[in-house]
């Protein structure tokens, strides 16, 4: 009888008989992991840990509802947890909509990939502006790195300062490192290492898992939502690196005069249309390869050398269409092609930004 077995990676309930949903094990292993001989994990993140491959399992939009809605019922502190690299792309469409009364703790992650110049106490000022304009007012804004025990242990003491001896839930679009962040707390809190599956891969944590704390209430982990236009989706496996940077980003300055473009590798595109020469800073992975050309030979330049020179996508990639959307920004601006990175144009400049159809790309007050 397995009806009340879980996986330790994601938290879906284990079963036998459908290799292709959530929580599949082989008979076998599960006889074993019974017996005590092997750990409990579903077969989906068995391999993942051990050969870092995926498979797909669906996972639909009524589940997440019903999660959301689950947020408004309980009386208990939310964790939001961005990624402050693709805020845009982490934020929960009417998230404020679904908690109802109950406080917000908004945690910006990934903190260790911006550049050490910037200022922490500014960014974080810049994210609670972000925040109020999307219509969530956090009780506080955190910026931290999921990856650093004593940013895990500083967050440990702002959760106990605001939880009252209420249960906490962790809420987030996948790819943020709410996982990580969650192991880092396991690893506080019991010695227990990588318990929790984590991995580049979109959408790999499935149910929710609850860890008991020691006054009773529940540390509970949610299910990564997935934002369907997020770009990890158009991207190879070898190539998800460049959505997850995971060294400092050294950005890099290009002095454009008009009428000229830069290709973010084949994934994105910007043209500078009209204004003066000026620069033009580039915030994204170091090793994402970016080419300047001429705006009169850039369509043909793209056609020519996507998934050749301009890689990725890679040949044979299927890979949608670039949409292309016009700024003129009134202040300093980034304009932020979701998941990728951004680039800071200066003020009256006329530029058009590319991206994948469905990816969304939005102009936003310089963060930097
Ligand atoms: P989840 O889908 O939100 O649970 O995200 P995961 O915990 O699986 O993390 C997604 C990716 O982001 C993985 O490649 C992690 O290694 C990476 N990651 C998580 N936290 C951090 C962090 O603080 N800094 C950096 N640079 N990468 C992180």
């Amino acid at each position: 009888n397995n009806s009340d077995l879980y996986c330790i990676g994601c938290g879906a309930k284990l079963q036998t008989t459908d290799p292709n949903a959530a929580g599949y094990l082989p008979e076998s292993s599960l006889a074993k992991a019974q017996s005590g001989e092997s750990e409990l994990y579903c077969q989906r993140c068995f391999r993942l840990r051990h050969y870092n491959e995926i498979q797909p399992v669906g996972l639909t939009d009524d589940d997440f509802l019903r999660l959301l809605n689950l947020l408004g019922q309980a009386d208990a502190l939310i964790v939001n947890v961005v990624d402050i690299f693709d805020f845009n792309g982490s934020l929960i469409p009417g998230l404020h909509r679904f908690v109802g009364d109950n406080p917000v703790l908004l945690v910006g992650n990934k903190a260790d990939v911006l550049p050490k110049s910037l200022r922490r106490a500014k960014l974080r000022d810049w994210l609670s502006h972000q925040a109020n304009a999307n219509g969530l007012h956090p009780v506080e804004t955190v910026l931290m790195s999921a990856k650093n025990q004593s940013d895990i242990e500083s967050l440990m003491h702002t959760i106990e300062k605001y939880r009252n001896g209420r249960d906490v839930y962790f809420v987030g679009v996948t790819n943020t490192g709410k996982s990580t962040l969650i192991n880092g707390i396991l690893k506080q809190t019991a010695g227990v290492s990588d318990l929790i599956t984590t991995s580049r891969f979109p959408g790999t944590t499935l149910d929710r898992i609850r860890l008991e704390m020691s006054d009773g209430s529940g540390l509970i982990d949610t299910p990564g939502i997935i934002h369907r236009n997020q770009m990890a989706h158009y991207l190879d496996a070898k190539d998800l690196r460049l959505v997850s940077p995971s060294k400092v980003i050294r950005p890099k300055t290009y002095q454009l005069n008009d009428e000229q473009t830069l290709f973010l590798a084949g994934l994105a595109r910007f043209d500078y249309l009209r204004g003066p020469r000026a620069g033009f800073t580039v915030y994204a992975d170091n090793q994402l390869m970016i080419h300047r050309t001429k705006l009169e030979t850039a369509d043909d330049f793209y056609d020519r050398q996507k998934g050749d020179l301009l890689q990725p996508p890679r040949q044979g990639d299927e890979f949608p269409d670039l949409a292309r959307v016009e700024f003129t920004p009134k202040v300093d601006s980034d304009i932020v092609f979701a998941g990728l990175g951004w680039i800071k144009v200066p003020a009256g400049a006329v530029v058009a930004a590319y991206a994948p159809e469905g990816v969304d790309v939005v102009m936003r007050p310089a963060m930097i």
